[in-house]
């Protein structure tokens, strides 16, 4: 697109279209995970699958990991065969489906059916719409990164809004309560409704996208050089140029800085929470905050500082000497993580790191601690996403955004696992290793920036 005919700061419509795609799937998505542990682990006669912890441990950590796998799968498919928004809508009904059967399920094997139905389809979906945010604009469109960051917001809108809304289905509206006490859980409704949100995502694509979205996305528009009229040619194999391949290889680099950050901040859901459930006291003006309202506190920052650092970066890409290089804010952004994690260091040593779960430490601990993550999240991942967007070549766009997702599951998995490091090590152990590495990882990528510079240099035309 000729960024020279639009207003400097103004998005295409079609680019507000595919955020709010990505806010009814993030919606769905993450309705259903808060409720998924919560779900497993309930007694049969509670409206769960009584199945134990240790076992829906594995089940979870699993399945956030392949979730992050999957991308890969889906952006070959859309880059070899089908185009990005044929394989994201296909992803939206695998999505759907799997909601729909989580809803009927009634014994583990179900659920690990449906488990794989939204495992597939959200490797269908996310690299592909998340790749496509980038196509509305030239790499060198300044207006990309602050694309990047409004889709950020819109992907937490819908994360904010999912637990409030599934939960509240499940916990409260199709609850069965004896007195005080709840007899039986909705959780089934709250997978529906995160069905529901799916689905309105798949109407409204179905309704505005040729529209909206021309024949962006499409197999051909892909490869303009090769606008063929039979669309289930194969892709020329036109070899990678060696500057593109550098730019393949500073992606692939960096993701093992990315497996440090998310195995780290995906800790939320994991020893975090349980951290939470236990050692802190979630005592406020004599309310006690319940443990799952936590994880829409990273969610709601999201979405009142994204478009704060938004804004910030467009500023320093004004100075003279333009916005901070892209390796050096995520290693800011590791850095950044890690300190939130030190303020964890502080909440052990304030309890004296024992097991007793009388000796509570203070919520300030825990609440700095989550906005340090965010702010270190929005230094690491919008920004990644653009990132890659920029430097990934056409070819192999979604491909890349596909790996760039994998690191994340590998990310997940490790965070997953933290919960039994926990266990064994103690949390003092675990919050101090995990501070050490955020920030030498940090530190390592703000000295090794240059290097990834020089390896990131787009030519013209790109
Ligand atoms: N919260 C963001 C999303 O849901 C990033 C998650 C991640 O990459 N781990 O897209």
């Amino acid at each position: 697109m000729d960024n020279t005919t639009v207003k400097k700061n103004s998005h295409p419509l079609g680019f507000y279209f595919i955020a709010t795609l990505q806010m009814f799937e993030r919606f769905s998505y993450y309705g259903m995970r808060g409720l998924l542990m919560l779900y497993l682990t309930t007694e049969a006669i509670k409206g769960g699958l009584g199945i134990d912890k240790g076992t829906a441990a594995t089940i979870y950590a699993n399945f956030t990991m392949f979730v992050y796998f999957a991308p890969l799968l889906g952006g070959y498919i859309a880059d070899k065969f089908l185009g990005k928004k044929k394989t994201f809508f296909i992803g939206s009904i695998f999505i759907t489906l799997g909601m729909i059967l989580l809803f009927l399920s009634a014994s583990k094997f179900m659920v690990y059916v449906s488990l794989i139905f939204i495992i597939f389809g959200n490797g269908l979906w996310k690299p592909n719409i998340t790749s496509i945010v980038g196509d509305f604009y030239g790499n060198n469109d300044p207006r990309k990164d602050g694309a990047y960051s409004i889709f950020y917001t819109f992907i937490n809108i819908g994360a904010f809004l999912a637990p409030l809304v599934c939960g509240t289905l499940a916990e409260k509206t199709f609850a069965v309560t004896k007195g005080s006490e709840v007899v039986s859980y909705g959780y089934k409704f709250g997978f529906l409704a995160a069905g529901i949100g799916m689905l309105i995502g798949s109407v409204l694509y179905m309704l505005f996208s040729s529209k909206l979205l021309g024949d962006l996305g499409n197999y051909d528009a892909a490869n303009p050089k090769k606008q063929a009229k039979n669309s289930s040619a194969k892709v020329e194999k036109k070899p990678l140029t060696k500057e593109e391949k550098k730019r393949v290889s500073a992606i692939v680099a960096l993701t093992f800085f990315v497996i440090i950050f998310w195995a780290g901040f995906e800790q939320a859901g994991s020893s975090l929470t349980l951290y939470t459930n236990d050692y802190i006291n979630r005592n406020v003006g004599g309310f006690e905050v319940p443990t799952s309202w936590f994880q829409s506190i990273n969610a709601f920052l999201c979405v009142v500082l994204g478009p704060l650092f938004a804004l910030l970066f467009v500023k320093l890409s004004k100075r003279p000497k333009g916005d901070i290089p892209t390796p050096t804010k995520m290693g800011y952004g590791l850095i950044i993580l890690g300190l939130g994690f030190a303020l964890m260091v502080g909440a052990a040593l304030e309890r004296g790191d024992t097991t007793n779960v009388a000796v509570k430490a203070n919520i300030l601990w825990l609440l700095g601690a989550y906005t340090l993550h965010t702010v270190g999240e929005m230094f690491l991942s919008p920004v990644g996403l653009s990132m890659v967007s920029k430097l990934a070549p056409k070819q192999i766009a979604a491909i890349m955004m596909g790996v760039w997702l994998f690191a994340t599951g590998f990310g997940n998995y490790i965070a997953g696992m933290s919960a039994a490091f926990v266990e064994t090590w103690g949390a003092l152990s675990v919050f101090g290793l995990v501070t050490g590495i955020t920030i030498s990882a940090g530190v390592l990528l703000c000295i090794l920036s240059p290097i990834f510079q020089k390896l990131m240099v787009l030519d013209e035309e790109s």
